[in-house]
């Protein structure tokens, strides 16, 4: 296939790197000027657009989507799929969709899960928004950058499960993190306290997969200095783009808009940024209920 790549980071470097290394014909444009292995560079996001069957994008926020959705739109071929694979608000996920759906394109908003690592490894799990026929063209891509893709329904629905899905990840890190912390001042061992809870009625990914002690479970970033993994200001992000829907659907959501002051608190006013988000650990380690 003929694909534009635009936004070459942290996350679409190596995703468009699998993409070339399996033999598509890959365009990619970033403001940045990123060079990737097998992917051919070029001076716009239209000029990677042109003539492709699909453009994917995987940017910062929704402003930067709408954006580069201007200007890529136009420039597509009619019948040609749009996959946004950025973590956006869902009103600018269905905005861009409904633009690309009257140009006569197969708009699809599929954000990832899997970090850095399934980015680089291809294996990221694929949350995907907009029409079959779209979901069918991209399937063998999403096969190249990932083990897993989940189509969702209509357009803006993949965002809609991505946020769901970590607005839960941030209030279960932060409910194990306190419980850890709790326990230790009540003087049980963390290997104890994981030993009961992730075969109990608390467990949950971020106790079993992704342990917030250092030394107990399987490894995690904590094993690492809390160096990311996933950091906490991309959970501040989710958080927030998570209260933003809630807000638009009048959906009460009274433990994610904790979830976000806590992780706005850890990120913006104390020493969270740059950590992992599961340092919420050590932050509640060195505190007192006060
Ligand atoms: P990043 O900042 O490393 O990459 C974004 C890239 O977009 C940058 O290289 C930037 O130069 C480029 N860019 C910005 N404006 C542009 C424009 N107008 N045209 C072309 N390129 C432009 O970010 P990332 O970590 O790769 O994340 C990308 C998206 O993936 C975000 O929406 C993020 O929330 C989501 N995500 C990230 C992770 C992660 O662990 N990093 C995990 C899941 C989802």
């Amino acid at each position: 296939m003929k694909i534009g790549f635009i936004g070459l980071g942290n996350m679409g470097g190596p995703m468009a790197a699998n993409l070339a290394r399996a033999g598509h014909d890959v365009r990619g444009f970033d403001t940045a000027s990123v060079i990737i292995d097998g992917v051919q560079p070029v001076n716009s996001a239209t000029e990677a657009a042109e003539g492709a069957d699909v453009v994917i994008t995987m940017l910062p926020n929704g402003d930067i989507l709408r954006k580069v959705a201007r200007e890529v739109i136009p420039a597509m071929s009619e019948g040609a799929v749009f996959l946004d694979c950025s973590t956006v608000d869902v009103d600018s996920a269905r905005a861009v969709a409904e633009d690309a759906q009257n140009a006569g394109l197969l708009p699809l908003d599929a954000p990832v899960s899997g970090g850095i690592g399934g980015a680089a490894a291809g294996t990221l799990t694929f949350m995907v928004g907009g029409p079959e026929e779209g979901f069918k063209k991209a399937a063998d891509l999403f096969d190249i950058m990932g083990q897993k893709s989940v189509h969702c329904g209509p357009s803006g629905n993949g965002q809609a499960a991505k946020i769901c899905n970590n607005m839960i990840l941030g209030v279960t890190m932060i409910a194990t993190c306190e419980a850890f912390a709790l326990a230790d001042k009540l003087g049980l061992s963390r290997e104890a306290m994981f030993d009961v809870v992730s075969t109990s009625s608390g467990y949950s990914w971020s106790m079993n997969a992704y342990c917030p002690a250092p030394g107990v479970g399987p490894q995690s970033p904590a094993d690492n200095g809390y160096k990311p993994g996933f950091a906490a200001e991309l959970m501040l992000k989710d958080l927030g783009l998570s209260q933003q829907a809630a807000e638009a659907a009048d959906a009460d959501t009274p433990m994610g808009a904790a979830a976000l002051a806590l992780y706005r608190q850890f990120v913006e006013d104390e020493d969270g940024k740059g950590s992992d988000f599961s340092a919420m650990l050590p932050r509640f380690e060195k505190r007192n209920r006060s």
